[in-house]
């Protein structure tokens, strides 16, 4: 008897599998990492083929190691990475070129020219979002113009786009033999080409990046009782109905029951990211912060999110391993981090895509600022959780504006929040308390909530509610001058980051 819903979580670093039961319990996991690849400065790309390859590779081996197949699955959610964006072949199942990731810069110069003629009010007003290289519209055209043969399949119709949920739904059920070309509003949200009221492509917002409506997935709720599609192929083993599918960070936020406008939580991974549910109105942001779309639950109306956007911050964790050579781990950041009091002086602005919210500037590049011969290693790592902290303080300050609700707790989940000093800092800098649950996988979890709702293995969000428990919780310890002065150096660091890139 199927008693269980899956999740795929299809994230920047890795793809896992879950299996959750009906207390939102975690019952098994497979996860693997894909090569990040790094052709030039400022260009992220990962290969749409090993990310499926993957895929299938955690499903199976989740099912293995918990003895349980495809029948004991009542649905099936999917949860990805946002904005990166793939273009593939409809009859080949072959992707045109790698998938260009949501931090890759290369579109700078689209993003910016949109800001010249006016073309960058309109994706304000239409799409919610401030023309950004972040976004899957202006990757869509640099693929167009610069991958030979690309216009002209697009213009046969043979082109296919898709963010990594609907490239990971399009070949889970079938492929070139009829896989499913459908995404959800919440990715639909993040790709400047949707109209934020309608809910519906717009041709306006088509004709500015040059993208044919035939490329384009067809825009689903994110939680859907007939399903968008069955598995049929890759590595489930049977045929599964596909009922959830919502981008990681909206995923999160429902993983971490923010069900009622005014909830917030803040999810740590490669980048920071916090959603605020504004419910069924779309609130415009006047200090940076994104209007996005929260969720949609099958015929429910719509909710919102204003939403703040931080490129780097575990990412800066995994260069100080990968870069610099000065960690192992991401977990030694914690312990390097520790064989120092405070940052002995040292501020790190991880710019290293620009800088997203609420600053949006895409000529910052990354700074370390206030060294002396004093400083090590340890100081470099303490500055960088303390980056995480302090990108996450500029956010909720501009969310507590555009708001007018102060923050009282901040509800906390992502790889990053397994570091117990940056979560104390994180207390320290904002001046509330940090709240962790117990299960730490609200991206997979969300997916599945999704998922299960739509079939009915969970009645109502309000019993979803009753699966969150606190795990940990951390209290601010810093004095208000000693906040006030971190934060001030902070802001000056931010300076010094700005006008780099012409
Ligand atoms: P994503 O979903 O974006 O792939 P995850 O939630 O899996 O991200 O988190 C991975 C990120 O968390 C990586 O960037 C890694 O550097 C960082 N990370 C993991 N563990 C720690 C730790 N103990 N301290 C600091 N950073 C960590």
């Amino acid at each position: 008897m199927a008693e269980f819903v899956g999740a795929i979580d299809q994230g920047t670093t890795s793809t896992r599998f879950m299996i959750f039961d009906h207390g939102g319990n975690e019952v098994g996991r497979h996860q693997l990492e894909h090569e990040q690849i790094l052709p030039q400065a400022g260009w992220v790309e990962h290969n749409p083929v090993e990310i499926i390859e993957r895929t299938n590779a955690v499903c199976q081996t989740a099912l293995n190691k918990t003895k349980l197949s495809s029948d004991d699955l009542v649905g099936l959610g999917i949860t990805n990475q946002r904005e990166t964006t793939v273009v593939w072949d409809r009859k080949t199942g072959r992707p045109l070129y790698n998938a260009i990731v949501w931090q890759d810069t290369r579109t700078d110069r689209i993003a910016t020219a949109l800001d010249r003629d006016g073309r960058g009010d309109v994706i304000r007003r239409k799409a919610g979002l401030p023309p950004a290289t972040y976004f899957s519209g202006g990757k869509i055209q640099w693929i167009l113009e610069n991958v030979d043969g690309a216009r002209a399949a697009a213009e046969r119709g043979d082109a296919l786009f898709g963010n990594t949920d609907t490239w990971v739904i399009w070949n889970l059920t079938g492929g070139v033999n009829g896989g499913v070309h459908v995404t959800d509003v919440t990715n639909a949200s993040r790709t400047m080409l949707m109209n934020l009221e309608t809910l519906d492509w717009d041709d306006e917002l088509l004709g500015f990046f040059g993208v044919p409506r035939s490329m384009l997935p067809e825009i689903k709720p994110s939680s859907l009782t007939e399903g968008y599609g069955t598995t049929r192929a890759g590595s489930l083993g049977g045929e599964v109905l596909i009922t959830g599918d919502l981008g990681d960070q909206q995923a999160a936020t429902v993983g971490q029951v923010c069900f009622a406008p005014g909830e917030a939580k803040n999810t740590y991974g490669t980048g920071n990211f916090m959603l605020l549910n504004t419910g069924n109105e779309l609130v415009r942001s006047e200090n940076g912060l994104l209007s996005t779309v929260c969720y949609k639950f099958g015929d429910e109306p719509v909710v919102y999110a204003l939403e703040g956007s931080i490129a780097v911050t575990g990412s800066a964790v995994q260069w100080l391993r990968d870069q610099l050579g000065i960690i192992s781990g991401a977990s030694q950041s914690e312990s390097l981090a520790r064989q120092v009091e405070d940052n002995g002086g040292v501020y790190f602005v991880p710019a290293f895509s620009g800088l997203f919210a609420p600053y949006w500037r895409s000529d910052a590049r990354g700074a370390i600022v206030g060294l002396s011969r004093f400083n090590t290693n340890a100081h470099l790592a303490r500055a960088t959780l303390e980056a995480i902290c302090y990108q996450s303080r500029d956010v909720a300050d501009a969310m507590s504006a555009d708001s007018g609700v102060p923050l009282e707790t901040l509800k906390v989940d992502g790889g990053v929040t397994a570091n117990e000093l940056c979560m104390q800092i994180q207390a320290d800098v904002l001046g509330v308390p940090v709240s962790r649950p117990v299960v730490a996988e609200t991206t997979a979890l969300g997916a599945a909530y999704a998922a299960g709702l739509a079939v009915g293995f969970w009645s109502s969000t309000d019993e979803l509610r009753e699966n969150w428990n606190e795990d940990r919780r951390w209290e601010p310890h810093w004095s208000e001058e000693q906040r006030q002065d971190g934060y001030g150096r902070w802001k000056k660091a931010v300076e010094r980051t700005l006008d780099w890139v012409d």
